[in-house]
């Protein structure tokens, strides 16, 4: 049983100011795996307290200095790795191998990189008689989901902290373990106190104190286009910076010259990664009239070959889901599409055979002859759902492509690789692969429409936490225009 009852603010563990505390469920059994602190708004204070007070100091000090934070912290999550990985592969239900190589694997890379970066950056540039310099944007309140919990916290820590600004993190209430490791990491590289804390709680109550506060003057957010809109109002009530990144519903258009089985291989893979319950996850598989009996076969087939099982246990392939609420939700989400007279193809809202009792299932499931109209081709699941729909020609397959409220992700199959490129620049959405194209922790991440604003990663996301600042110089003649 883990059992967490201090937060980390100003550089030290503090008893919260409630008595109240959540309970952390393992999605293996659903057994309850440990217990954190409900912090609340006066935690909230104390810890944007802290950061005010240490944000001065920090941003003066050099890239170089913190540059050797970042590194010093990416090799104490390394040495916890083994520990990261299986306590968020029991939080989120991520199978160990995969949960150890991305869930503990790519926060570690990151911070590593923030370092690298910073050592590239340019802080500022000359413009005709001004001086621009690039500045931190203040204290940062970042607020993260249980997916990749970890991850979704590096995104935002490491390069906050890169840029100089000091962090309060909200992490998730259903996944909150590796935060706690994380400033346990930050202890231990000797972080000065206050530029990092930790309080955990409800989004409702920490979450929104965070995001009202008038001492934070920046939200990133990563989570749910409900919460994304919600935290947008809140802050606009301080006209604070805010960073969104939110759901998706992404779609694989295959084309009619691709290599259909690879590419419906791949999809499938891309959608059930962490049993779906991956922002970018390929729920939607476009093919042409042509193909889609063959397409929808072979997915059925690859759907099939996904063990489910004990996230802990070293054949699964699909473990649980993080919650009870998930299950409900993605179990709901499969009889709904059955009421709309989608095809099932493979899977369905019944609990899978063989699996440890109290844990999160749910069955790999495909559905065909699914319109785009409907809510399982609309609406985030979040599970191990993948909708197949047909479409006359390239044109009609980048429309539906297009017709939906999100635009976070996308993949485009062709052997005509130009052509597979032409069609994944008309697709509305913040990352696209191309033949099943590499994930690249230097590429931008982020979304367009309903899928957020801002971008994550590589250079990317160290700008998005920097102001502008331009200082003009006397010693050069006046010029309108000048560059
Ligand atoms: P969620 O929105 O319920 O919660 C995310 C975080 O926000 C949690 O820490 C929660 O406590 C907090 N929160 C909730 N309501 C809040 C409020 N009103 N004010 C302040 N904070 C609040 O999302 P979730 O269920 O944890 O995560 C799943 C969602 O996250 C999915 O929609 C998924 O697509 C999205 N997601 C997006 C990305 C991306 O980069 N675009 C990455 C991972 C997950």
């Amino acid at each position: 049983m883990l059992v967490r009852d201090k937060l980390f603010i100003g550089g030290r563990w503090v008893a919260p100011s409630g008595s109240e505390t959540l309970e952390v469920h393992n999605a293996g059994n659903g057994q309850v795996m440990g217990r954190i602190p409900a912090g609340g708004a006066k935690d909230v204070d104390a810890a944007v307290a802290a950061a005010r007070g240490a944000l001065e100091m920090w941003t003066q000090t050099t890239p170089e200095k913190r540059a050797e934070f970042l590194d010093k912290i990416s090799a104490g999550l390394k040495a916890r790795a083994d520990e990261l990985a299986k306590v968020i592969a029991q939080e989120v239900g991520m199978p160990l191998k995969l949960a150890g190589r991305i869930q503990a694997g790519l926060p570690i890379a990151n911070f590593a990189n923030y370092a690298r970066l910073l050592k590239e950056f340019s802080f500022e540039e000359k413009i005709g008689n001004s001086l621009v310099v690039r500045e931190p944007v203040g204290v940062v309140g970042a607020i993260t989901p249980w997916n990749y919990p970890l991850h979704q916290i590096a995104l935002k820590v490491a390069p906050a902290l890169a840029a100089g600004c000091t962090v309060v993190l909200k992490p998730s209430e259903v996944a909150p373990f590796n935060a706690f490791i994380l400033a346990e990491t930050v202890e231990a590289a000797g972080l000065p106190a206050g530029v990092f804390n930790l309080v955990t709680g409800l989004g409702a109550a920490a979450g929104e104190a965070l995001v009202a506060h008038p001492g934070v003057d920046m939200i990133s957010f990563t989570g749910s286009t409900r919460a994304g809109k919600r935290i947008s109002e809140l802050a606009a009530q301080t006209v604070k910076r805010v960073a969104l990144e939110l759901g998706g519903k992404s779609a694989s258009v295959i084309l009619d010259d691709a290599d259909l089985a690879a590419a419906v291989k791949g999809t499938v893979n891309g959608c059930y990664l962490n049993s779906g319950q991956t922002c970018t996850a390929l729920t939607r598989m476009l093919v042409p009239d042509s193909l889609y009996q063959e397409a929808s076969r072979i997915a059925a087939e690859v759907a099939k070959s996904f063990t489910v099982g004990d996230p802990l246990s070293e054949t699964t392939r699909l473990g649980p889901l993080s919650s009870q609420a998930q299950l409900e939700r993605v179990r709901g989400y499969i009889r709904k599409g059955q009421r709309e007279g989608a095809e099932l193809l493979a899977g369905g809202a019944e609990l899978p055979d063989g699996v440890p009792a109290g844990g999160y299932y749910v069955k790999p499931t495909v559905f065909g002859k699914v319109k785009n109209g409907m809510a399982i081709a609309q609406e985030e699941i979040f599970g191990p759902v993948l909708s197949i729909i047909a479409y006359r020609d390239e044109e009609d397959a980048i429309r539906i492509a297009n017709d939906s409220p999100y635009g976070l992700a996308g993949a485009v199959w062709s052997k005509d690789e130009a052509r597979a490129q032409r069609v994944a620049r008309r697709i509305r959405a913040g990352q696209v692969d191309v033949n099943g194209g590499a994930f690249n922790m230097n590429a931008p991440f982020g979304g367009f429409k309903q899928s957020g604003h801002g971008r994550e990663a590589g250079v990317y996301g160290l700008e998005e936490f920097l102001e502008y600042k331009s200082l003009q110089l006397k010693g050069c003649k006046f010029k309108i225009f000048s560059a």
